[in-house]
């Protein structure tokens, strides 16, 4: 977050105007995409206030459409007013973002991700599409590297004010849900989001295609990596859960090559309660990054609806788990707001794939294997990078044996 003042030595440059600039640099063999100035003869740093991101949204509204610069590209859906005054988001974040005038959010990728990169693509589509709920593209900027596939280097959309973050609303909504024994507005908001996922696929309908035996066998493959790993990484009472039922286990990840000739298309990827943003009782769906666990090249392949499905029912009850760690609340009060919170985003997605004429998107063996998948991940992402996390798979794993070994 904090712009230091050193010089930077850019490898590339797109020049967006006045004494502004986006700059890619090398930061130790790792790159970055970083706001710069102009300081005499020297590029240095931008911060927020130096202008660098209206500088890119006056960039945008000049040049509506697709436009080549060098090794960059620019695709720009605004055609301006452009708004002024620069003041940084400060919540926890990977990257650095740029709120201006209180209408636009820049985010320039100081963590640069290897190509090829699926964010141009899905927001294009999305856009193209009419879909809604989610912040509005103003624009992207992609950059090739010299060895490498083309990938995002910056991302301008529109910004919601009050907008609250997945983890935060969803814990809350759960909690008062049990302790008010009421899980209507549970059931509402969950619906809602049961509708934006099934709005959200059906406006990526232009990109279905089928799925081959190749595909199968990478997903069953993957799925058992996983597995394997999470073996390696669980604590105690898990590892032993997976060993006593390793024959349920295995067969619902082994249909995960049975999903040949199914239709597939280019989903979010990555969805999860965290990446759903609420500002005025709207849901809107962020982060078209794909999944930060399969290489880039996997990253951007077409995957079954289900993939999207399975990882926001997963990731509700992780948020019950969740809900009861961080209050008074037993599991047990829990369970039947997950439940009852699951049920409806279900019905209601179900219904409105097929309102949109997209049923045959759903596949429910599909749907059981990769929420399986997405807990063993957990088990492998709290391992390896926040042991404090492993609480959430010691109680999904046994619910989830519990539900779909009967
Ligand atoms: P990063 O990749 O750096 O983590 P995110 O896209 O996850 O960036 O955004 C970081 C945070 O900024 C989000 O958690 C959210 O709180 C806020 N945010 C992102 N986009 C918007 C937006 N369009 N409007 C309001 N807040 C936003
Ligand atoms: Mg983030």
């Amino acid at each position: 977050m904090q712009s230091d003042s050193t010089d930077l030595d850019p490898l590339d440059l797109l020049r967006l105007g006045g004494r502004h600039a986006l700059a890619i640099v090398d930061r130790d063999g790792r790159l970055s995409a970083v706001p710069a100035v102009a300081d005499g003869d020297r590029w240095r740093r931008a911060g927020p206030g130096d202008g660098t991101a209206e500088a890119l949204l006056q960039l945008l509204a000049g040049t509506p459409g697709r436009s080549v610069r060098g090794r960059f590209e620019v695709v720009s859906w605004t055609s301006g007013p452009t708004p002024e005054t620069e003041r940084p988001v400060t919540v926890d974040q990977t990257n650095e973002s740029i709120i201006v005038g209180d209408r636009a959010v820049v985010k320039w990728a100081t963590h640069l991700e290897p190509g090829p990169h699926p964010a141009p693509g899905r927001l294009a589509a999305l856009t193209a599409a009419g879909f809604s709920a989610m912040p509005t593209p103003w624009g992207v900027v992609t950059w090739r590297p010299y060895d490498g596939a083309e990938t995002l280097v910056a991302t301008v959309t529109g910004y919601l004010p009050g907008a609250v973050d997945g983890w935060t609303w969803a814990v809350e909504l759960v909690k008062d849900a049990a302790r008010s024994g009421d899980h209507a507005t549970a059931i509402g908001v969950c619906a809602r989001l049961g509708t934006v996922v099934a709005d959200l696929h059906a406006s990526l309908a232009a990109t279905v295609t089928t799925s081959t035996r190749a595909d199968a066998k990478r997903w069953r493959d993957g799925a058992f990596a996983t597995l394997a790993a999470a073996r390696e990484l669980a604590a105690p009472g898990n590892a032993q859960l997976l060993a006593d039922h390793d024959e349920h286990i295995t067969a619902v990840l082994d249909r995960l090559s049975t999903l040949v000739d199914i239709p597939i298309l280019n989903a979010h990827g990555d969805l999860h309660v965290g990446q759903v943003l609420r500002a005025d009782d709207l849901l809107f769906v962020t982060d078209f990054d794909g999944n930060p666990v399969l290489p880039p090249t996997e990253r951007v392949l077409p995957v079954p609806a289900a993939v999207d499905l399975a990882g926001i029912l997963q990731s509700l009850s992780h948020v019950a788990i969740v809900a009861a760690e961080r209050s008074e609340l037993a599991p047990e009060r829990l369970a039947p707001v997950d439940a009852d919170a699951r049920g409806a985003l279900l019905d209601a997605y179900l219904h409105g794939l097929s309102e949109t004429g997209h049923a045959g998107l759903h596949i429910e063996h599909a749907l059981t294997a990769f929420r399986l998948q997405q807990v063993l991940r957990e088990i492998v992402y709290a391992g390896r990078h926040l042991p404090r996390w492993m609480y959430v798979p010691d109680a999904a794993l046994p619910a989830f044996l519990q539900e779909t070994s009967r």
